[in-house]
């Protein structure tokens, strides 16, 4: 086959198409005719396949030249593949262990062929079903603190950093789909938008005419567009992650770009928050699902207080990049001034992360793009009365994240809506 010409696979083509690949037939065994090939890919973009032989299985995962979930009518470029591939490789490298390992990566098909995980299931599923995972918090604490740092001005050598800025920075309509569909869209009546209604609407209605609101909204996209400070995964919410009781692991960094370390933070947050909100609409009898709420709270603190240290331990540790050097502050004998800039650094990122999480919350209620969490509580009113905290815990934080100086306060307030 022509090597230039793309072709979407089939669970009939695949073991024809790439049964010769040596790393694969390695992995899950050589006699292609044996394979059996499954379609699970239940993402909104691209096509996902668990191939088995005899001796093991692989996921093969290809982008389709449009947005799956909309149809051919919405084009999206192959190369999103290319960028997942390479953000795969450099997450593996900065948290090792934390993102599926790579088979093999074949360019023109936008095929990425990767480790399968099992018996792992996706997170947003297990919270919809109560499970509380007890390694989480810290595992996507550590992985943030790691990825983002080393990804960063503070750790890469600066010549590396511009190359690979001015590489990712071809992801553009990646890009541009966060830029519309999180920071514009769900402040006014966009085309694709939906929400619940009518029960919704008096807030929407509210929210779409809040000043602070839109304002704070374009605050943190010009942050999002222009900050430039670490490769972040970009799409990192409870979908992008695969669990165990035992492991976490990170899949799907499609969307990967340079921007603020806030950036994945915020989304990760996000999306425990609206966990939290979407309980009452899947819990059995009122206050069923009490522990688990309070597990999400705490997990929530956990990320945030792992990552803080982790950060920490890593300015101390692998501060070799062109900012806030040694040689200015620990090298002359004043350790206190490396602590002071990166007290300075991480309340940053503490606050810039509190705007993200409010518009990643305000966008999976009233854009495109919704979440399992709520989409699966059946009745109308009881999902709107669930999204609708959400909606208000949202505007609070990107609102007011100057003025909340802990996530204690936002456990309080959260307790109160709830
Ligand atoms: P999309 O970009 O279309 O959202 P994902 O990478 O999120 O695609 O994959 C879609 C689904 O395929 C995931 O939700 C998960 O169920 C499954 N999947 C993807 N990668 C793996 C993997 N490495 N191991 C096991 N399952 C996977
Ligand atoms: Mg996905
Ligand atoms: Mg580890
Ligand atoms: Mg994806």
């Amino acid at each position: 086959m022509d090597k230039q010409v793309f072709e979407a696979l089939s669970a009939e083509t695949l073991p024809l198409r790439i049964g010769g690949n040596a790393a694969l037939k390695e992995k899950i065994g050589e006699n292609c005719e044996r394979w059996t090939v499954n379609e699970v890919g239940d993402g909104n973009l691209n096509l996902v396949f668990i191939v088995t032989g005899d001796k093991g299985s692989a996921i093969i995962k290809q982008a389709l030249p449009y947005v799956r979930l909309v149809g051919e009518s919405w084009p999206l470029p192959l190369k999103r593949s290319f960028f997942e591939y390479h953000a795969l490789v450099r997450q593996g490298a900065r948290d090792p262990g934390m993102v599926p390992e790579i088979v093999f990566f074949d360019v023109e098909q936008a095929i990425i062929v990767m480790e399968f995980l099992t018996p792992h299931v996706i997170l947003r599923r297990a919270l919809i079903e109560g499970r509380r995972l007890p390694k989480i918090g810290r595992d996507l604490g550590l992985f943030a603190a790691r990825t983002l740092f080393r990804g960063s001005d503070f750790s890469m050598p600066t010549r590396e950093k511009k190359a690979d800025v001015a590489l990712f920075a071809d992801n553009v309509e990646l890009c541009d789909i966060t830029e519309n569909l999180v920071f514009s869209d769900p402040y006014f009546e966009a085309e694709l938008n939906r929400h619940t209604a009518p029960q919704l609407d008096p807030l929407v209605a509210e929210l779409r005419a809040d000043r602070d609101l839109k304002v704070e909204a374009q605050r943190l996209k010009h942050l999002f567009s222009a900050k430039a400070e670490t490769l972040c995964h970009g799409d990192l919410h409870t979908g992008s992650i695969m669990v165990t009781d035992d492991e976490t692991r990170i899949i799907d960094p499609e969307f990967a770009f340079y921007g603020p370390i806030s950036f994945d933070v915020g989304m990760l947050l996000a999306n425990f928050w609206m966990s939290y909100f979407s309980q009452s609409g899947h819990e059995a009898e009122r206050g069923s699902r009490d522990e688990v709420r309070s597990y999400l709270l705490d997990t929530i603190e956990t990320i945030w207080e792992t990552f803080r240290v982790e950060f920490s331990r890593l300015w101390r540790t692998e501060r070799r990049g062109i900012l806030y050097q040694a040689s200015l502050f620990e090298d002359r004998g004043d350790p206190l001034a490396a602590e002071q800039a990166l007290n300075i650094v991480l309340d940053e990122i503490y606050r810039e992360m509190l705007g993200f999480a409010g518009v990643e919350i305000h966008r999976r209620i009233l854009g495109l793009a919704h979440n399992a969490d709520f989409e699966m509580i059946a009745d109308p009113d009881r999902r709107a009365n669930c999204e609708s905290k959400a909606l208000k815990l949202g505007r609070h934080i990107a609102v007011n994240r100057h003025r909340i100086h802990s996530l204690r306060d936002i456990r309080e307030t959260a307790e109160r809506l709830q």
